[in-house]
């Protein structure tokens, strides 16, 4: 490990890139998990319901970090990415190296 407190920003691009894919395919999951027949069986519907509500859940948290990924790409093009938008300083390598998609530094956040 270097100690370096540059950002890689292709090894950057690739994760959001890489997490968008994963997210994408899940998001398919869930909606071919939506659009499933529907039991017959009331007891069996009503489990359903609740299974569609946490499917719903899912998606929404899906698409959420689908927004958060474009945002970071769209970050990274007009050259803002890693730099806080609260207070304007670089973002620490190891917290956007956890969570990519940070806009803002751990004090930010935490405040
Ligand atoms: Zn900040």
């Amino acid at each position: 490990m270097s100690n370096t407190t540059a950002i890689n920003i292709s090894a950057v691009t690739d994760a959001l890139n890489s997490l968008h894919h994963e997210l994408e395919n899940r998001l398919h999951g869930i909606q071919a998990d939506l659009s499933r027949g529907r039991s017959q069986d009331s007891q069996e519907q009503a489990q359903e319901t609740e299974n569609d509500e946490v499917l719903h859940a899912l998606a929404a948290d899906a698409r959420g970090e689908l927004t958060e990924i474009a945002n970071a790409l769209s970050r990274i093009r007009n050259g803002t990415y890693g730099v806080c938008a609260a207070c304007g300083v670089a973002i620490r390598p190891d917290r956007l190296a956890a969570y990519p998609m940070a806009v803002r530094c751990v004090e930010c956040a935490n405040a």
